[in-house]
């Protein structure tokens, strides 16, 4: 049996008549940039995390950067970023004019380190990244205590865990303004690009929303300069139709986690991830760590197991930041980067293509021990 890391394929047929009846209605009432099925999706997520303001945009990556120009933070103030995630968490710090200061990731979680954040504090920070990577929440109660008692912004990353939660509250909900991606491989996924901001600050949603739609307050009058950065209204009504769905999905991810966890407890040098006590993790990725990444992942691969690495440098090691000389700092995030392996997960596995990885990573370890 061939497992394949993520088979949006299979999503589409399950979901086929809801989603082209969706697509067809955008297409024949040519609501075709923001408009009503746009605006449906913003108040439905608005209303599924629990907070007042939802503004899409065109993707990510766009949503961070916006977010970070809405908070008029000062020129050249230093922002917290994460070594380990995608380097869109740190782009939109440069390209606003920002310093990026690269900070380390927890062991367990593998989330922003708080320890490392307070080392990285100076007079100049201004704001943090709290990337919930993985699909797990950051720590967000010491977070906001930092951003209180430092006065800085902290701006969650939700890219990677769309219904997660710390301490019953979904984050996109907790910190000073946070962003999504609906990159189609992510939980809630669009058919193209597509992202948004959240935040319950009435006067920063306003302004988010203008900068996404060159700081217009009508079709031709605009108080400022803006960009282009909205969402299409064939995504907007996609990602309704799948919002439908996403709560019974990060069910079987959970599910498909708790067979990995319990499947591969024991098997070689792996360490599983730490699920944490007061989250809900969702489960993006099912990220495991070990010394013979390289040799497993080619093992699996000959077995028709699809795996993925997230992420194989982390962002101070990247040529793209060899300017911060932050590349020869010792950090976790640095070692840890050849270890790091993300198994098969998604919303349509089977748990039988579970049990396939899981008696495929055994047969390796029994087979390393036998030559060993
Ligand atoms: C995917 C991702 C982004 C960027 O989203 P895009 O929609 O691809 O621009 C940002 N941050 C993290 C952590 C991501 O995983």
């Amino acid at each position: 049996m061939s497992v394949r890391f993520l088979d949006l394929g299979r999503q589409y047929l399950a979901l086929k008549q809801e989603i082209d009846a969706a697509i067809s209605e955008v297409i024949q009432k040519a609501a075709f940039i923001s408009g009503p099925y746009v605006e449906n999706f913003e108040r439905q997520f608005s209303e599924y995390l629990g907070v007042p303001h939802c503004i899409a945009c065109a993707n990510g990556t766009d949503a961070i950067e916006i977010a970070i120009e809405a908070l008029r933070l000062p020129q050249k103030s230093e922002i917290i970023v994460p070594a380990n995630t995608f380097i869109a968490s740190a782009e939109a710090v440069t390209r606003c004019g920002h310093k990026v200061v690269f900070c380390d990731c927890d062991p367990s979680s593998y989330t922003i380190s708080i320890e490392s954040v307070q080392r990285k504090l100076t007079a100049r920070t201004a704001a943090v990244i709290a990337v919930h990577l993985y699909g797990r929440s950051c720590d967000m109660s010491a977070l906001r205590n930092i951003g209180d008692s430092a006065n800085l912004k902290i701006i969650e990353d939700c890219a990677q865990a769309h219904g997660a939660a710390w301490r019953g509250r979904k984050v996109g909900t907790i910190g000073d303004i946070a962003t999504f991606s609906f990159y189609p491989g992510k939980n809630l996924g669009a058919y193209g690009d597509a992202g948004a901001i959240t935040t319950s600050d009435e006067d920063l949603a306003r302004r988010v929303r203008m900068i996404a739609n060159h700081g217009r307050i009508d079709k031709y009058n605009h108080e400022f300069e803006g960009r282009n950065s909205r969402m299409d209204g064939i995504q907007g009504a996609i990602l309704s139709v799948k919002l439908r769905h996403l709560d019974a999905w990060i069910v079987r991810r959970r599910e498909i986690a708790a067979a990995y966890q319990s499947g591969l407890s024991g098997t070689g040098d792996l360490v599983l991830p730490d699920q944490g006590q007061v989250n809900q993790h969702v489960f993006h990725l099912f990220v495991v760590r070990t010394k013979q990444r390289d040799a497993l992942r080619k093992f699996l691969r000959s077995r028709d197991i699809e795996t993925g690495v997230h992420y194989p440098i982390s962002l101070p090691k990247l040529a793209a930041y060899a300017y911060c000389n932050q590349a020869a700092e010792p950090m976790l995030a640095n070692e840890i980067a050849s270890e790091l392996l993300s198994l098969p997960i998604g919303d349509q596995m089977s748990l039988d293509e579970s049990k396939e990885v899981i008696d495929a990573c055994g047969e390796y370890f029994r087979n390393v021990e036998r030559q060993g």
